[in-house]
């Protein structure tokens, strides 16, 4: 009888990604019978381990790879069934990331596994103990429901950072299984030839509490400058609406959207973007949006927790003297 939550965790530059925390704390909380476990992937993922327990875990499957470090499909996919066999899971979580993106659809199909997506809550039926999950449906505009089916094998990606990670207790402890992969990489139908990681100066996007995104209404590249610096000072990441990217005033994986990235910070300043429906469904899991629009009637307005209606040239030099002073010089 299948039991217990199983998160494919990930593993970034050593380290466990925050996505791993934030699945074990929804794995945690959605209060499951059975062993929460996490599978970790990686040329020497046994001393995260540890980690994996100090958030939640109580089993860590763990795949050595003998390949490249990093995301292989069908290493994954390997280690997945195999970390699958072992732990039974009623469910699986995966991240809604670069790597859960590909991998969900691929494991799912293969399990003949329901799968929702990208998801923004999650909880249990009580009568039926199937897991409900919320996800956003057409282009973030409304949230659905969706349940899985009795008897089948429950998936989910989530959203990073819609989800709170568990604080860390470093006196939990967890069953460390190592995994045998039938992975060869010599007869893997996909070859990985090379990995060219993207230069992020600061914050990644996706990890920011604080991101301050321009838009069209910016005018040219020259004024993101102002969103550096502003972004900086305040230790977060700079963002943008698809016409900057599309117009080469910044690179494409600054977007933030229904095409580009999508990220729940706490705080998501917007300079200059009207609000237009596939922009907010990257962006409408933030605790607070704040919008600086010189039009009054712009769409963004409806979901800005707080707004200053007025030309960006005016407001954005007066904000960052005001949190260059509020941070002492
Ligand atoms: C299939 C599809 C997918 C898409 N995916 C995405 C996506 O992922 N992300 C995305 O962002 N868009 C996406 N779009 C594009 C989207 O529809 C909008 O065109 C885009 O979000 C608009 O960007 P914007 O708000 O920066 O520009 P605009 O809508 O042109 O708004 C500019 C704003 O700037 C304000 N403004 C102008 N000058 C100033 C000033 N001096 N000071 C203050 N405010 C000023 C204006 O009042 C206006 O509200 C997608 C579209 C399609 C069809």
């Amino acid at each position: 009888m299948p039991s217990g939550v199983l998160v494919i965790g990930e593993v970034a530059q050593g380290r466990l990604a925050p996505i791993t925390g934030e699945l074990l704390g929804a794995g945690r909380r959605l209060g499951v019978p059975g062993p929460l476990s996490v599978l970790l992937v990686g040329p020497d993922p046994a001393p995260l381990a540890a980690e994996a327990a100090a958030l939640g875990a109580e089993r860590v499957y763990l795949a050595q790879s003998p390949a490249l470090p990093g995301y292989w499909p069908e290493l994954y996919l390997a280690a997945a069934e195999a970390a699958l066999a072992q732990a039974r899971p009623a469910i699986v979580l995966l991240g809604h990331t670069n790597i859960g993106r590909d991998l969900a659809p691929r494991l799912a199909c293969r399990l003949g596994a329901g799968l929702a997506a990208d998801c923004l809550e999650l909880a249990l039926e009580p009568a039926s103990g199937l897991l409900v999950a919320t996800r956003p449906v057409y282009g973030g505009s409304a949230q659905a429901e969706v349940v899985g089916r009795a008897g089948q094998l429950q998936m989910a990606t989530l959203r990073p950072r819609a989800f709170a990670a568990l604080e860390p207790d470093p006196s939990r402890r967890a069953e460390a299984i190592p995994l045998a992969l039938s992975f060869d990489p010599a007869q893997a139908a996909l070859q990985v030839k090379e990995r060219v990681a993207e230069a992020v100066a600061g914050v990644k996007l996706e990890d920011a509490q604080i991101i301050v995104s321009g838009g069209r209404g910016l005018g040219g590249p020259e004024a993101f400058a102002q969103l550096v610096e502003l972004a900086g000072l305040l230790g977060g990441a700079v963002g943008a609406s698809r016409p900057p990217c599309d117009s080469g005033w910044v690179p494409a994986h600054y977007q933030v959207g229904l095409t580009g990235k999508l990220v729940a910070p706490d705080l998501y300043l917007a300079v200059a973007i009207s609000g237009s429906s596939q922009h907010l469904a990257g962006c409408s899991e933030a605790k607070a949006i704040v919008a600086i629009n010189k039009d009054p009637s712009a769409n963004i307005f409806k979901v800005a927790r707080y707004g200053i209606v007025g030309d960006y040239k005016q407001v954005l030099p007066a904000l960052i003297a005001k949190v260059r002073e509020l941070r002492g010089g």
